[in-house]
């Protein structure tokens, strides 16, 4: 089987994206690869940012290799927190002081629309293809809820009276922003088996 290198070291996603590959490629994490390596985020873009981690293992080992970026976009914030998602009560900042730091700056306001973009970068015989899944949401007035991570509290998918952190990581797994991106990458995968 053709191996595919997922530039992370999260076990989670890796697991999920196993789920969703099935059996044309076997995935890799970088501790898996024997890669030692902390890749930055400096890019202002999901999109520059999920590239950077692509093109870097690319560079490393000449496999064939995927990454993803992932955040919440927020209208009201002119898409903060964004690419800055993780850390934007502060580089140490815990999903608790950073859900917080969102709340207080959503105060008083009405409109709520958010929503968790992820991009893709997937090299495949050295060439890059981009892949985007979102999932359009609002965000909560208060924090509810005890599945997940980052943002899932506060955020309520279209469609949902619940939190993200309420609905289930089953169900969440099934509309995810992650989840949407991966399987764009996987129609494109399939389609080239045939
Ligand atoms: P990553 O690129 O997937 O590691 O995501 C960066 C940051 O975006 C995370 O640390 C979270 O704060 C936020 N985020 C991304 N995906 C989700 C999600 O599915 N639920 C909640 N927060 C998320």
């Amino acid at each position: 089987m053709k191996k595919l290198i997922f530039a992370s070291n999260n076990a989670h996603k890796a697991k999920e994206i196993r789920a969703l590959l099935g059996n044309i490629f076997e995935i890799i994490t970088l501790r898996e690869a024997g890669i030692e390596i902390d890749i930055p985020e400096p890019h202002a873009t999901l999109e520059a940012n999920a590239s950077e981690k692509s093109t870097t293992i690319f560079r490393m080992t000449q496999t064939d290799c995927f990454s993803e970026d992932s955040g919440l976009e927020v209208a009201a914030l002119n898409g903060e927190p964004g690419v800055r998602s993780a850390r934007y009560a502060g580089d140490r900042a815990s999903d608790e002081q950073n859900n917080e730091l969102l709340l207080k700056k959503m105060e008083g306001v009405s409109k709520r629309e958010a929503r968790f973009r992820t991009v893709v970068s997937l090299i495949l015989d050295g060439k890059e293809f981009l892949f985007e899944g979102t999932c359009e949401g609002n965000i909560a007035l208060h924090p509810s809820g005890k599945d997940g991570f980052g943002y899932d509290p506060v955020f309520i998918p279209v469609g949902y009276q619940q939190t993200f952190a309420e609905i289930g990581l089953e169900e969440k797994s099934r509309i995810s922003h992650r989840k949407k991106a991966i399987a764009k990458m996987n129609d494109f995968l399939q389609a080239l088996q045939k």
